[in-house]
Parts: structure tokens; C-alpha cells; sequence
């Protein structure tokens, strides 16, 4: 249901085939603090100010 998008990992670039990769990623990589991770449609985000306007503007959360 992802069909071919991969996941970019907010601090560093990297990319990631599964959302569980990335998030294992950041925890270890980036003690976890620097991305944060729509999990709508699973975009990521290095902060939390994107994050939130991401979520407002796209899922009106
Ligand atoms: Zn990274
Ligand atoms: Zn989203």
C-alpha cells in the first residue's frame, strides 16, 4: 500500500524502505528528538514546527 516511496529520514538524508526503519533510525542515529513522522502519509519532518504545519495544512489536524 506504499507502493515504491521509500522514507527520508529528516536529519540526515538517508532513506529508508520501512517506516520502522526510519523511526529504529532515529532513535539510535538521533536520539530520536529530531524527526518527526506524519503518520498519515508518512512524511517526515526535522522539526516540530514543520510537523505541526504539515498536519494543519494537509490533515487539518
Ligand atoms: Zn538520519
Ligand atoms: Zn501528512
Amino acid at each position: 500500500m506504499f507502493g515504491k516511496k521509500s522514507y527520508g529520514c529528516g536529519a540526515c538524508g538517508m532513506q529508508f524502505k520501512d517506516r520502522e526503519d526510519l523511526l529504529n533510525h532515529a532513535q539510535e542515529i538521533h536520539d530520536k528528538k529530531t524527526t518527526y513522522l506524519c503518520i498519515t502519509c508518512d512524511e517526515s519532518f526535522e522539526n516540530e514546527s514543520s510537523f505541526r504545519m504539515h498536519m494543519i495544512r494537509n490533515h487539518k489536524i
